[in-house]
């Protein structure tokens, strides 16, 4: 099946399986795939490393200088993997844990900050099949992508499935721990004035608590197939 030149938008809450989704879409359709948050986890690693952040405050002016001074977030591909690179060191594992995690949302909730991370996906989304995700990506920074999809399951299964995720990487997660941050995370990133996590009048729910990941890439290609009359 060939596809056309689309954006295709995946939004949704944490820890909805939006970036594996993404990931085998781009695989299986030959599509970029961009992973938004991973740019707002970049940034809040940065802060953190530079001191910018102590308990619940951010030192907004200090982080202000330094993107404006142009901080270089970029990705790079490997055996089909993206990996996130601040100039020319990969954080793609640092990026991942619980302390950016703790962070991430007030740092993503700045103006200037989600100002300075959809000029970087613009720039990276001009280049035709595109898949992207995050929480406003249809709303916000793609209104205009052809196919929109927003992704729910239950609370219970996306903790479940954060905790799996952690203990996989290796680290030592509490489910407490990873239940607050989900619950945080989720309150924050819906709750923000600019560009709050919404889903856009246009997209497809896809709640996908009960689905395996192969089950909703062939929903997403009948979906696909049907709104654009392609026939295998
Ligand atoms: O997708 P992921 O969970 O890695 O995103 C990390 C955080 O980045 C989210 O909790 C959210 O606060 C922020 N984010 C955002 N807008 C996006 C993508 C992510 O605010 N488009």
């Amino acid at each position: 099946m060939v596809f056309p030149d689309i954006i295709i938008a995946i939004d949704g809450w944490s820890s909805t399986g939006k970036s594996s989704f993404a990931k085998l879409i781009a695989s299986e359709f030959s599509f970029l795939y961009l992973d938004s948050g991973a740019l707002y986890r970049a940034v809040t690693l940065f802060a953190m490393e530079k001191g910018f952040i102590a308990g619940d405050e951010i030192d907004e002016k200090s982080l202000k200088e330094e993107l404006d001074k142009g901080l270089d977030l970029h990705f790079e591909y490997v055996d089909e993997g993206s990996r996130t690179f601040i100039a020319d060191r990969c954080v793609e594992e640092e990026i991942r844990t619980l302390g950016v995690s703790n962070h991430v949302s007030p740092i993503a909730a700045i103006p200037f900050v989600r100002a300075f991370v959809d000029e970087k996906l613009h720039g990276f989304g001009r280049k035709g099949k595109v898949v992207m995700d995050g929480r406003d990506i249809g709303t916000a920074v793609f209104p205009d992508a052809q196919v929109k999809i927003f992704l729910t399951a239950s609370p219970q299964i996306r903790a479940q499935r954060r905790f799996d995720e952690l203990k996989m990487k290796g680290q030592d997660p509490k489910m407490e721990d990873v239940v607050k941050n989900l619950e945080e995370r989720d309150y924050i990133d819906s709750h923000r004035e600019t560009n709050p996590l919404r889903r856009a009048a246009d997209a497809f729910v896809l709640d996908n608590s009960h689905m395996t990941i192969k089950e909703e890439v062939e929903w997403v290609r009948g979906l696909i197939q049907g709104k654009f009359g392609i026939l295998e």
